[in-house]
């Protein structure tokens, strides 16, 4: 299809709302109070710390849209959340292991006026690990006569240290000049390898029932299958057969760690989410239905669509709920969840097994949705009867046109309108809506991006 595949090099990110989107992936680590939160404010040209005055305060966000030089990134910051005093070097080095999983390059902060400390070697000892290209910033270089502080630095043995005042902007120009060598143009992370078992993410606020389901899905049904091809398996992930189908179940060991209730938890959790999803073609988000729904649930659910993930619902603890509870669930399903409500649910109980086997066929329809691809053909003659029944309304009495329209990707499917002018928002969901209803995509999110043709 060679129109289709002049258009698809003619796309770029800038055509879509925000979901499946590649760009590289760039995380901020270090030990507190080196002046994270300070540099990535920076980056992102904010005046102000963003960080709130209390540190331990839940951040909703854990990545930001960036750019150096015309660039475009995204942007982990893992500042500004609280670290107890004791079992400090666990908890940067835990933090520190999520967000370099997560990134294609890692900007390593060190406080150059303190120097180097047993923390930070340990977290040098995950950068090495890990293979990430690192650059290191040696911050609170406020002025010439820190240099030498700072080129002490090269004994952490991460090449050149970039002298930096994350508080003034001196040096930062220079460090991400460094930063852009050391990205990719394209994210690992967003390319999901086609071929071998489909990857699950179970995700869910802490408590909700993630290590009992899936202790309940390997504990039945485990087999070990050892060379199954095109997987590239991480410690951290498991490998299980269901109905004689190989799934890999990522970054289980995030599950069975359970960090609870320590400061910072939240929003530890909510990076490890993070990673997961970004591992992952397809996420479980596991609520609890013996309790009110959460902001954090509905975080979680927003998380897994802007990451262009295939959806299921799963509203565990249905063993706990009672009856007249019941009216409230579905009440609070269809007000505070309707930008899920394209998603299969299933009810389970992860304790006692109940409905554990509607998982797998969920997980289908889901992933099916999220491969489809409508046909040029048959997409433009849907859009055609569309706007014969239901024009766009007029605008100064002109009417933008639908000229042409394609599938760009899949994965999720998205969808590029070639128009005559800018579609209101209220048109788009309209199409979305009438899309969903002819075609389906039960379980995926698509996005339409528009394409104005002066
Ligand atoms: P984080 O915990 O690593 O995110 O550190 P913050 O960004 O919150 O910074 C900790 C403290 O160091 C704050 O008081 C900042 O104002 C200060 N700080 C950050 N960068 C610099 C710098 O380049 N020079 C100086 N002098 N202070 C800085
Ligand atoms: P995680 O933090 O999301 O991994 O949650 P866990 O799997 O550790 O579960 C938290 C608590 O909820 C544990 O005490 C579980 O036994 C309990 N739990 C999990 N699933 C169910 C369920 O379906 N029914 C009931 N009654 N309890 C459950």
């Amino acid at each position: 299809d060679e129109d289709l595949a002049l258009l698809e090099g003619d796309l770029d990110d800038k055509d879509f709302d925000g979901s499946g989107r590649a760009l590289p992936v760039l995380a901020v680590v270090g030990r507190p109070n080196v002046g994270k939160s300070t540099l990535v404010n920076r980056i992102l040209g904010r005046r102000e710390a963003v960080v709130e005055d209390k540190p331990g305060v839940t951040r909703d966000r854990v990545s930001y849209p960036a750019e150096w030089a015309g660039r475009r990134f995204t942007l982990v910051d893992t500042g500004g959340w609280e670290v107890d005093v004791a079992g400090i070097d666990a908890r940067v080095a835990e933090q520190a292991e999520v967000a370099i999983a997560l990134a294609d390059a890692v900007v390593f902060v060190v406080d150059a006026t303190v120097g180097s400390t047993d923390t930070d070697e340990q977290v040098v000892r995950l950068l090495r690990r890990s293979g990430k290209p690192v650059v290191l910033c040696a911050n609170k270089v406020d002025g010439p006569a820190g240099e030498a502080d700072a080129a002490t630095l090269w004994g952490l043995g991460l090449g050149e240290p970039y002298p930096v005042s994350a508080l003034h902007g001196r040096g930062t120009g220079d460090l991400l000049d460094a930063v852009l060598d050391a990205l990719p143009e394209v994210s690992a992370h967003g390319v999901v390898l086609p071929d071998g078992p489909r990857r699950v993410a179970l995700v869910g606020r802490p408590n909700v029932g993630k290590s009992s389901l899936l202790n309940k899905v390997l504990g039945t049904e485990r087999v070990v299958v050892d060379s199954v091809a095109g997987t590239t398996r991480d410690p951290v992930d498991e490998l299980v057969e269901l109905k004689g189908i190989p799934w890999v179940f990522v970054d289980t060991a995030g599950i069975r760690r359970r960090v609870h209730q320590t400061s910072g938890a939240d929003f530890y959790a909510s990076l490890r989410t993070q990673a997961a999803i970004e591992k992952a073609e397809v996420a479980v988000v596991l609520l609890d239905a013996s309790t009110e729904l959460t902001e954090q649930d509905i975080r979680v659910v927003q998380q897994v669509i802007d990451a262009g993930r295939a959806v299921v619902i799963a509203y565990n603890k249905w063993d706990l709920m009672d009856e007249d509870r019941r009216p409230y669930l579905e009440r609070e399903i269809e007000q505070e969840l309707v930008q899920v409500r394209w998603a299969p649910r299933v009810n389970i109980s992860a304790k006692t097994g109940w409905h554990a086997d509607r998982l797998v066929p969920a997980l289908e329809r889901s992933l099916a949705s999220w491969d489809t691809r409508i046909p040029t053909g048959r997409l433009n003659a849907f859009l055609g009867a569309l706007v014969a029944a239901h024009p766009h309304p007029l605008r100064g009495g002109k009417q933008p046109r639908i000229l042409f329209a394609t599938q760009a990707s899949t994965r999720p499917p998205r969808f590029v309108l070639f128009t005559t002018g800018f579609l209101d928002p209220g048109y788009r969901r309209y199409i979305e809506r009438r899309l969903r209803e002819t075609f389906g995509f039960e379980g995926s999110p698509i996005s339409i991006g528009v394409r104005v043709r002066e």
